[in-house]
């Protein structure tokens, strides 16, 4: 895991670069195919596999230009808005590409055709795109609350330990956020600090883990009383249900 490389892009992006053991790698979601040619370049790697998770720009911007210029296989979600997908995945679906393993777990929400990469192991890993942010969510363009809080319920449900790798640095003014939602959190105060010191030296705060995530991101703890108490400080309807409170969260944190 210590080899993944994250390459910045656009303003927050993260694009990820995976090293395999033989000198060739994969990238999950190019939305730009430039500083991906220069990462390769500067680590001497060539580029076999791309990993897409979602249709949007930001993710899929440079496929294109990669796909001419290098033999690698595409691989990502059924939506043939996506020019360029070799192999389609869906729910369920294993697949091997260079040294990695994957499972394809659907996460609509964000977009209807979103998936995430999850591979077990020592270290596990996911790759979650737009899905879940480091002490946040993505927005709901295409989906529903129900169908976000169940994506989210899904990753949720994986190890403690797994590395989650999201796809934007948007972690400072998510957990400005928590911390409004979430105020007594102590675990998510010292995160902030983390985070704080991390962003100041100019590195990134990802990759998070899922034990961090369920114990800081209001996003996942929407069935906790914590948070349906935050609602109502802020003069907010917490609603009967966890899925009614995080459609609240996520209603707030759209204005925010
Ligand atoms: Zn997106
Ligand atoms: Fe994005």
């Amino acid at each position: 895991m210590s080899s993944i490389i994250a390459i910045p892009a656009f303003s927050d992006n993260y694009i990820w670069l995976l090293p395999n053991g033989d000198g060739s790698a994969l990238v999950v979601d190019p939305g730009d195919a430039a500083p991906v040619e220069a990462a390769l370049q500067e680590q001497g790697l060539t580029l076999d596999g791309i990993l897409i998770t979602h249709h949007h720009f930001d993710h899929v911007g440079g496929l294109k230009a990669l796909k001419e210029k290098h033999a690698c296989v595409v691989y990502g979600p059924v939506n043939p808005a996506i020019e360029g997908i070799d192999r389609e995945l869906g729910s369920g679906d294993r697949v091997t590409v260079g040294d990695y393993h994957f499972e394809v777990i659907s996460v609509p929400g964000h977009t209807l055709d979103h998936i995430a990469y999850f591979q077990a192991g020592d270290v596990p890993l996911l790759f979650c795109g737009d899905t879940l942010f480091a002490g946040g969510c993505g927005r709901i363009f295409e989906g529903t609350p129900a169908m976000m809080h169940e994506s989210l319920s899904r990753l949720a449900a994986l190890p403690a330990d797994t590395a989650v790798f999201c796809a934007h640095e948007y972690t400072l003014a998510n957990l400005t956020f928590a911390r409004a939602a979430d105020p007594d959190n102590e675990e998510l105060k010292a995160r902030e600090t983390r985070a704080k010191a991390l962003r100041s030296e100019g590195m990134p705060t990802i990759p998070s883990t899922i034990s961090l995530e369920k114990a800081t991101n209001p996003f996942l703890r929407s069935a906790e009383s914590g948070l349906a108490e935050g609602l109502e400080a802020a003069g907010r309807d917490p609603g009967a249900t966890p899925v009614e409170c995080f459609a609240e969260l996520r209603a707030w944190k759209d204005q925010f």
